[in-house]
């Protein structure tokens, strides 16, 4: 297991995790991934498992459709960091791009098939 620290663009929202070694990404093809075009953690974080600081006010959540998945950004920088997921709620997927010490653009990438669910 090893300590993971991540935080969007202008700093005010950090968070931070403990997983198993990241060796790849996930993709997926459903309405909002496809804008979004983030490559995100291919596990899910139990909510007692990720730790959250941001500055007050500065977290926001888009919710869409069931209203499940939600879907958490900083709203002074735009940068979308994690989200609560539709396949397993109230756990996390965190955008790998936004954790120190990953490059997103040479991990293996996996297609998840969210469009279909
Ligand atoms: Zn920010």
């Amino acid at each position: 297991m090893a300590e993971y620290n991540g935080s969007c663009h202008c700093g005010a929202v950090k968070f931070s995790f403990t997983a198993p070694a990241i060796t790849d990404g996930l993709r997926c093809n459903c309405s909002i991934c496809t804008k979004k075009g983030a490559l995100m953690s291919n596990f899910f974080i139990a909510p007692e498992d990720l730790k959250i600081q941001a500055e007050e006010g500065v977290l926001n959540t888009y919710q869409f459709e069931t209203h499940t998945a939600k879907h958490h950004f900083c709203n002074q920088c735009g940068i979308y960091t994690f989200h609560q997921t539709r396949r397993k709620p109230g756990y996390f997927r965190v955008n790998l791009g936004c954790v120190e010490g990953l490059d997103t653009l040479t991990l293996p990438v996996v297609i998840a098939d969210g469009a279909a669910f």
